[in-house]
């Protein structure tokens, strides 16, 4: 029997873009590209209804790599944003890293410490809003996230839509799930006290 007076609420969920919450793309950048995973909308609302803030960490190398520019980036996620909105889905805070080490950008060419797995996003938002990181989750579909929140002490989701389903095999989450509808669905079942983080794979 599970205790109601064991769960508590995550402080935030922080969640990888491309291949979560929309359609991998090849540096997905153009508007006409966006394209909701099914179900990622539903899940966020879910979020948004149990008063969980949803942060959005994204890689954007692409911008480094001189693909598309951070002014492009913007558009698309401004666009995002909307579609959302117009689904009642709301967003507390989106961070991007624009940098890669091989980039062609000399602007955005570096290592850098916000590129996940680093976790210099995530610490900046946690900052930012006052969550502890050992309060909150962390849902990715490659494993470059999984070690970013794994750092952090957060738990963490692995989904198979995306890159995941190449990432399960290898993953540390302590969770792998088919995609952000069923990791809500469990996050907000969870008998778990946030901070307890299972060993095992479920
Ligand atoms: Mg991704
Ligand atoms: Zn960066």
């Amino acid at each position: 029997m599970t205790s109601p007076a064991l769960r508590r609420a995550p402080a935030a969920v922080f969640l990888d873009r491309d291949g979560v919450i929309v359609q991998e793309g090849d540096h997905l950048h153009r508007i006409a590209d966006l394209a909701f995973i099914a179900g990622s909308l539903a899940a966020m609302r879910r979020l948004n209804e149990a008063g969980i803030p949803i942060c959005i960490v994204t890689n954007q190398a692409g911008i480094a790599k001189g693909l598309y520019t951070e002014e492009q980036y913007f558009a698309f996620s401004d666009a995002m944003v909307e579609a959302m909105r117009r689904q009642q889905v709301s967003v507390a805070d989106i961070r991007h890293c624009p940098h890669h080490p091989e980039g062609v950008v000399p602007r955005y060419t570096r290592d850098c410490d916000c590129r996940k797995p680093g976790t210099a996003l995530i610490e900046s938002a946690l900052t930012a809003h006052g969550w502890r990181a050992r309060d909150c989750v962390l849902i990715g579909d490659k494993n470059s996230d999984i070690e970013a929140g794994l750092k952090m002490g957060m738990r963490t989701y692995l989904v198979e839509t995306g890159h995941g389903w190449e990432h399960r095999d290898q993953t540390q989450a302590q969770h792998v799930v088919c995609d952000l509808a069923v990791a809500v669905s469990h996050l907000l079942s969870s008998p778990w006290k946030i901070g307890d983080v299972p060993s095992e794979t479920t």
